[in-house]
């Protein structure tokens, strides 16, 4: 199916923002290396004991964490930053291109998938695809496809959806 196409006056005047639920306020992104062996995959599994924590793997192989928690400054009642034309929001947040957003394309829509999620559940039955060497280095893994067959059936939390019209009546928070 060909995707839909806009002309440059169409895109300056859209907000790539409309309707989102804003999954960019509601984590904090931490990276962490790529796990080698025994040790990192424990430390990453003792990070996934705490309540709020996921790590995410790429398509390339790298690896990072997730912390959900809500940004002070979301307006949970609209998605909306309680800062959007302040000197007060932060620049990362005003520089980040929402046109082409990470956060949305792997947390909101559910056919772009860039990244598998592994909470404490999912990482203990991924985990057992591991082989290691006897001093700890992993010699082999499932790949990026494979993983995310093994995790097809196991739910996790939090997912996102549009937004309802409701919400989005005056929706200012891209301008
Ligand atoms: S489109 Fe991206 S930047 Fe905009 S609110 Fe949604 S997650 Fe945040
Ligand atoms: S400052 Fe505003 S845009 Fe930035 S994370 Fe917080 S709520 Fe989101």
């Amino acid at each position: 199916m060909q995707s839909k196409v806009f002309d440059f006056a169409e895109l300056q005047q859209s907000n790539p923002c409309f309707g989102c639920p804003a999954p960019c306020c509601r984590m904090q992104l931490i990276p962490c290396h790529t796990p080698n062996n025994f040790m990192d995959l424990d430390y990453l599994r003792y990070m996934l004991l705490f309540p709020g924590t996921e790590a995410i793997v790429r398509e390339d192989g790298s690896w990072g964490l997730i912390k959900w928690v809500k940004c002070s400054a979301l307006d949970d009642s609209n998605c909306l930053c309680k800062l959007h034309n302040t000197a007060q929001k932060p620049h990362i947040c005003k520089s980040y291109n929402a046109y082409n957003c990470w956060y949305k394309k792997n947390f909101v829509l559910t056919n772009s998938q860039e990244i598998y999620r592994l909470n404490l559940e999912r990482f203990d039955i991924w985990i057992h695809e591991i082989q290691f060497a006897e001093n700890g280095d992993i010699v082999s893994a499932p790949d990026f496809n494979q993983s995310i067959d093994i995790l097809k059936d196991v739910p996790i939390e939090p997912t996102f959806a549009q937004l309802d019209d409701a919400i989005l009546s005056s929706d200012i928070r891209f301008s």
